[in-house]
């Protein structure tokens, strides 16, 4: 049997992008979203972590442009700034300020409301998808209990379809939903660094930045669990974000606020924000860390049912990742439904083909956080120290070397490790370490000029 009908719950960015991913391969489609789904770029309850600072790495825009040609321009077309983050945002990390270089690609920067919208409007423009307000409350199962055939809704209706979606994100009820028909919850791991928040949208003088700047990054670190950002946004707007890890929460209290600004790795974020117009209140966020589902690994599964996004793995936000797996997640499912549209077998499949990216970014999450001694592990070995010390080895060659910093780029961005086991790069950690060289960018005051 061909897929003829697909049903997803949540109509989030992973929802949309699920339904892009399925749209040629079916008749119809229903996304099943809680919230009044806004006409023009608004913030929503459903999706609480809006208001905050959100960034689309490279590998979330290749994959959405896969899904929806174009999409690119219609986020350049609605106000989006596009930066070459590793030239024009400068970052502070633990080890001094990244190596700022040119790479030739850009940073999607916009409000998470508005790139929402933009997806949105070509999803919902597709002639066989349609939203259906209600909130998905558990699973219609096929009478013997191997299929799941469609979702029951609050409304007392079901939703019915060949192929269902989990899209709800970090809130998913899955394991609930599958529990009540007697299939065991997937193993779990977890990283707990909690995560703190707090943005503000702001507009800027014209000469608030160093020439060449676009943004600067005051990253926490074990050392300092305050950070800091100030980053542009759509439509001239900036971000400014108080960021927290273990507990050093930003608080939404202007003093407050600009007391965790000031104790960033570097004030440069403080002192920016001390010349901005705040346009809107001080909005917190918390997040407990990363969590990893092994959906793909569960023994006994239905089949017709899927997760993607936040459902699946919810990441650390400070490395800007989730809507970015979340979009390669829908890459791998368009792939699998185009490879093979037969039903049984697809939700497996396609659950499968999204292990390698999730796993690779979530080894990032373990080997960023796993740093901080108080970060909890669960489910998942810490990084041994060598592993440790290798990373601060990177991160330092990255603060002076262009080749080396564009290898990093493409591992934090395009989740690629290619370029970072070349011959070449291996060959300059070397020497680093041979000379004894230190970084030399280290002053938290003065952001460098570009390298190489
Ligand atoms: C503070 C913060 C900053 C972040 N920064 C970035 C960043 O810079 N870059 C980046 O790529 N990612 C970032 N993320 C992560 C990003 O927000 C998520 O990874 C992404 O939104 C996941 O999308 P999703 O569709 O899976 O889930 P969500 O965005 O949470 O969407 C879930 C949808 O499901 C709906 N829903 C929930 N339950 C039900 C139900 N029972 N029935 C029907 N509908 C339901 C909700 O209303 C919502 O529309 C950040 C996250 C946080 C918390």
């Amino acid at each position: 049997m061909r897929l003829d009908s697909v049903v997803i719950a949540g109509g989030g960015i992973a929802g949309l992008l699920a339904a892009a991913a399925v749209g040629p391969h079916t008749q119809h489609i229903t996304i099943i979203e809680k919230d009044d789904l806004p006409a023009e770029p608004a913030p929503r309850p459903g999706v609480p972590q809006g208001r905050q600072v959100h960034a689309l790495l490279g590998a979330g825009q290749d994959a959405m442009s896969e899904l929806l040609p174009g999409i690119v321009e219609d986020f350049a077309a609605a106000g989006a700034r596009m930066v070459d983050s590793p030239a024009d945002l400068a970052v502070f990390g633990r080890f001094g300020w990244a190596g700022r270089v040119r790479s030739g690609t850009q940073t999607v920067m916009m409000r998470r409301p508005v790139l929402e919208h933009v997806v949105r409007s070509r999803v919902l423009a597709l002639p066989n998808v349609i939203v259906y307000r209600s909130a998905a409350t558990g699973l219609s199962m096929s009478d013997d209990r191997t299929r799941v055939i469609g979702l029951q809704l609050l409304d007392g209706t079901t939703a019915e379809g060949d192929l269902v979606i989990d899209a709800t994100g970090r809130v998913s009820k899955s394991m609930d939903w599958l529990a009540d028909f007697g299939y065991e919850a997937p193993a779990e791991k977890e990283m707990r660094s909690h995560i703190g928040y707090a943005t503000v949208e702001v507009r800027l003088p014209d000469d608030a930045f160093d020439d060449g700047v676009a943004g600067v990054l005051a990253h926490p670190h074990p050392g300092n669990c305050r950070g800091a950002a100030v980053v542009p946004a759509d439509n001239g707007i900036y971000l400014i974000a108080g960021l927290g890890m273990m507990n050093q929460d930003p608080p939404r209290d202007l003093d407050g606020f600009m007391a965790h600004l000031d104790a960033a790795p570097s004030p440069i974020v403080g002192e920016i924000a001390r010349k901005a117009e705040f346009l809107t209140d001080i909005v917190t966020y918390r997040v407990r860390g990363s969590r990893r589902r092994m959906w793909e690994d569960l023994e006994r599964r239905p089949e017709g049912y899927l997760l993607i996004g936040d459902a699946v793995m919810a990441f650390n936000p400070l490395y800007g990742q989730g809507m970015s797996v979340a979009a390669c997640e829908a890459v791998a499912l368009s792939r699998s439904v185009s490879t093979d549209s037969t039903v049984a077998g697809l939700a497996h499949r396609a659950q499968a083909a999204m292990k390698d990216v999730i796993d690779t970014v979530f080894a990032m999450a373990v080997s960023t956080d796993g740093a901080y001694e108080d970060a909890e592990l669960i489910g998942v070995p810490r990084p041994s120290p060598e592993d440790v010390n290798a990373g601060a080895l990177l991160s330092q060659v990255a603060t002076d070397d262009p080749e080396v910093a564009l290898a990093v780029k493409r591992y934090a961005h395009h989740f690629d490790r290619t370029d970072l086991r070349s011959p070449s790069i291996a060959d300059k950690l070397a020497v680093w370490q041979a000379d004894g060289r230190k970084v030399v960018h280290d002053n938290p005051l003065i952001i460098p000029g570009i390298i190489g």
